[in-house]
């Protein structure tokens, strides 16, 4: 199946993969979804072991799409970002850190309240043809 992103976006080969533990006190485990399934699902996803469902909203869905386009840029302007640095201020001295380290190599995690608990969503970009057929 193609999957395929609105014109505006750079035309990368790469696919947003987010999970998260399920909530059930007896299950937790990994949900994971692609941005653009969950997009097509409007916001629903079941977790593959209890199968409790969960509904995202437009809202959070939102946010999942523009830290997409923000990584999706970031790769994009790669080549340039290597001899930029981002200067740290801290108590005693600043620390300078090359932005593409800072931006493409760390984990990207979203933090959500749901029912009162605040769930994690890590936050991956893959390569969409990484020889798997899905
Ligand atoms: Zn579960």
């Amino acid at each position: 199946m193609a999957i395929t992103s609105d014109s505006s976006q750079p035309s990368l080969d790469l696919r947003a993969h987010v999970d998260f533990a399920c909530l059930e006190d007896d299950c937790r485990a990994a949900i994971g979804f692609n941005l653009m399934q969950l997009e097509k699902s409007k916001g629903a996803v079941a977790c593959p072991v209890c199968r409790r469902s969960y509904h995202f909203d437009l809202d959070f869905l939102d946010k999942l799409r523009r830290l997409r386009n923000l990584i999706f840029a970031i790769r994009e302007a790669g080549e340039i970002l290597g001899s930029v640095n981002v200067a740290v201020q801290t108590m005693t001295h600043e620390v300078k850190v090359p932005y593409n380290l800072l931006l493409t190599r760390m984990n990207t995690v979203i933090t959500l309240e749901i029912g009162g608990r605040k769930v994690d969503f890590n936050f991956r970009i893959e390569p969409l043809n990484d020889g798997k057929i899905s």
